[in-house]
């Protein structure tokens, strides 16, 4: 393969900064530095039910060189959802239209750049968390950021509300420069925040304990013992993002207007408006959860799934007027719905002057 010149990288990094993202760097292909960690975190059970980051998805993610033979170099970029938007009951990132599709567009435009600068085909594929890759790895190496204790790539100009993406390619770059410092320092925040303590130690997190997984990734009955600490959170949790003084000072609006809340969400940060985005959750029939999320990453959490945490928060944050949609789904098909909403109704009845957790802060700006 024939090599070139840092030129050409510095361009392709250019052209990135030009299609919109907040961060761009190169990385050179190869055996993830977070290797060890990353299995010492599966052998220890941590990764809870997410059977896709063990077995055959581990093998690949031990070399980034195997999802795309032939592949030596990546262009890594981040992309801000928009952590400058107020807090609330679904996390950030899923709010607007999916980002896969919309990131590897952008990547494409990428791809065709490379293309017109050399004036040949180059092989060459966009990735965009959906492919078996350590991700923060391949930025750090690429010098996008560093790994915060709270686990998230921090990039020191628009902080973690960043989508990582990828581009592989089958062409001889000059890598960027690791970005080898921690900027993180003595600052403990976000393990301090984290309402299930699923933060033990810096850069180790219990994905079982974990708001995110609980709500997206886990598909069975949530812990009783946590269920309060989801407090008002329907959809993902961003706490141990917006106590990171990075994003407070740095996080950015979102790169794309693809990213912006839909109309379902933008009046849900109040405790008023997570209960009735709730209620409406649980009255949706499978046709209206199509609608509703059509291109929507929340796709990834089944209607049933999303009706479980429903319960939870209306458990939480309801009043005894959320108590007739709980009972109607006490009847629900789903026996993991129904568990819940009865644990919700009990919650209700028993502690009518229950005060709520507060709802999750929203990224304070400097
Ligand atoms: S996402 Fe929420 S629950 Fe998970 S580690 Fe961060 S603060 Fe804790
Ligand atoms: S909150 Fe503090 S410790 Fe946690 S990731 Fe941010 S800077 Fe690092």
């Amino acid at each position: 393969m024939r090599s070139h010149g840092a030129a050409l990288g510095r361009s392709i990094i250019a052209q990135a900064y030009g299609l919109g993202f907040d961060a761009a760097g190169i990385a050179e292909l190869a055996v993830p530095h977070t290797l060890a960690p990353y299995q010492a975190w599966l052998e220890a059970g941590l990764h809870g039910s997410m059977q896709y980051l063990a077995g055959e998805g581990a093998r690949l993610r031990a070399d980034a060189r195997l999802p795309h033979p032939g592949a030596t170099h990546a262009i890594v970029v981040a992309a801000s959802y928009g952590g400058t938007e107020p807090g609330g009951p679904v996390a950030r990132y899923a709010r607007g239209d999916d980002y896969h599709e919309v990131l590897r567009a952008r990547l494409r435009e990428l791809h065709a750049f490379i293309e017109a600068q050399l004036g040949h085909t180059v092989n060459a594929r966009p990735y965009v968390d959906s492919s078996p890759i350590l991700e923060r790895d391949l930025a750090q190496r690429a010098g996008l950021g560093w790994f915060g204790k709270n686990t998230m790539l921090i990039t020191p100009r628009a902080g973690s509300f960043v989508f990582l993406a990828s581009l592989f390619v089958e062409l001889d770059l000059e890598a960027s420069a690791p970005f080898e410092a921690d900027r993180c320092g003595r600052c403990t925040r976000c393990l301090d925040a984290c309402p299930t303590r699923a933060l033990p130690a810096p850069r180790v997190l219990d994905a079982t304990r974990c708001i995110s997984y609980l709500t997206i990734e886990h598909r069975g009955s949530i812990p009783e013992a946590l269920r309060e600490r989801l407090g008002g959170l329907l959809y993902g949790c961003d706490i141990c993002n917006d106590v990171c003084p990075w994003n407070q000072r740095f996080a950015k609006p979102a790169m794309l207007d693809a990213f912006a809340p839909r109309a379902l969400f933008a009046e849900s940060q109040d405790r008023e408006g997570t209960r009735a985005l709730a209620r409406e959750i649980l009255m949706m029939s499978p046709a209206d959860y199509a609608a509703a999320f059509r291109g929507s990453a929340i796709k990834r959490a089944k209607l049933w799934m999303l009706q479980r945490n429903a319960c939870v928060v209306l458990g939480n944050v309801g009043t005894v007027e959320d108590l007739a949609v709980l009972e109607a789904m006490t009847a629900h098909e789903h026996d993991v719905v129904r568990e819940h909403a009865v644990w919700a109704a009990t919650r209700l009845r028993t502690t009518p002057t229950f005060t709520a957790p507060t709802m999750p802060r929203p990224a304070a700006r400097p």
